[in-house]
């Protein structure tokens, strides 16, 4: 029996260690497609971030000629500070952050970065300037431990679990099976859409970057899972230039400046409170949000057994 087992399990590690492979293949193709779509400037310089300021200088972008997304986008994101971009679907809040990461080149005007153009910097030193959380996180077939490392891979344990901590994911990953050393994915533990964003706020934290680039998930969470997910950002945004594309007004209450974005050009700036008094397009999305959150709310309590 012992030895009918052995070829078996060692089967079943090489077929773990191909399907990591294409995994990880598919990963790198989804990177290089993008890839292709920019190249580094001949003589291109590292980026050198000192105080990671971020302005967009009559920013114009379209994906096909004939149709415009953005139109002469203008603003500022502080060092250290945080910007949140809102707005209706499609008005281009992702496209933003796509520029930022130079997935795309702008068609007019240009993007800088302590004054320098993200045009004429390497992709390579653009991007590990940059912690993305992305709006879809990609878990790997592996354990929570890898999966979280991937952020830093010479981060030590403790330094793993101190992010998961920070990002308010370590009490869930203690409940889990095998801790830390629990599997995720397809034939292991599956992880919400909540969950996998707590698991990305844990990996930029060991990253590290000075500018972060947050894109929100546009499914709605319940009350519980938004705050918690709102105390991880705060801590992982703490003196950092932070960029959030955000979805759910609630999590952006607090930014020093929130730009309301409808199609492709800037209609409302200004902090929650300020646009709240102005009762325009803001204050009509943030009314709506809390209505449907409410009827939500509503809903759970009644399909909760007595
Ligand atoms: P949502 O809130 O729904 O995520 P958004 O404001 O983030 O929307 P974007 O994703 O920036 O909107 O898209 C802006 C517009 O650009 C949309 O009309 C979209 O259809 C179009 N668009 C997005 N990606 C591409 C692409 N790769 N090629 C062509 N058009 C695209």
């Amino acid at each position: 029996m012992i030895q009918l087992y052995q070829p078996l399990n060692f089967m079943g590690m090489v077929y773990r260690e191909i399907k990591q492979a294409v995994i990880d293949i598919e990963q790198m193709f989804r990177i290089l497609k993008r890839e292709t779509e920019v190249a580094d400037a001949p003589g291109a310089r590292p980026l050198a971030v000192k105080a990671g300021a971020i302005r967009f200088e009559d920013v114009r972008f379209a994906y096909e000629p004939s149709r415009p997304i953005l139109e002469g986008l203008s603003f500022e994101v502080p060092a250290g500070k945080t910007v949140a971009i809102v707005g209706p679907s499609g008005a281009g809040k992702s496209t933003i952050s796509r520029l930022l990461y130079r997935f795309y080149d702008v068609t007019g005007g240009r993007i800088t970065i302590d004054g320098q153009d993200v045009r004429a910097v390497t992709q390579g030193s653009l991007r590990s300037a940059i912690g993305m959380v992305p709006q879809d996180t990609v878990l790997f077939n592996d354990t929570i431990r890898y999966n979280i490392r991937y952020g830093r891979w010479e981060a030590t344990d403790a330094e793993v679990e101190e992010a998961a901590r920070l990002a308010q994911i370590d009490g869930f990953i203690r409940m889990a099976p095998k801790g830390y050393e629990t599997e995720v994915g397809e034939r292991g533990l599956k992880l919400s859409g909540g969950e996998k964003q707590r698991v990305a706020i844990a990996r930029t934290i060991l990253k590290g970057p000075p500018i972060l680039l947050l894109d929100e998930a546009t499914s709605a969470l319940d009350s519980h899972t938004e705050k918690e997910i709102q105390d991880a950002l705060q801590q992982v945004s703490k003196n950092r230039t932070t960029l959030v594309i955000a979805h759910r007004l609630s999590t952006i209450v607090g930014a020093d400046e929130i730009i309301v974005l409808d199609k492709g050009r800037i209609v409302e700036r200004g902090t929650h409170a300020a646009l709240l008094e102005a009762g325009g397009l803001y204050a009509s999305m943030w009314n709506r949000q809390r209505e449907a959150d409410e009827a939500r709310e509503k809903l759970a309590q009644v399909d909760e057994p007595a």
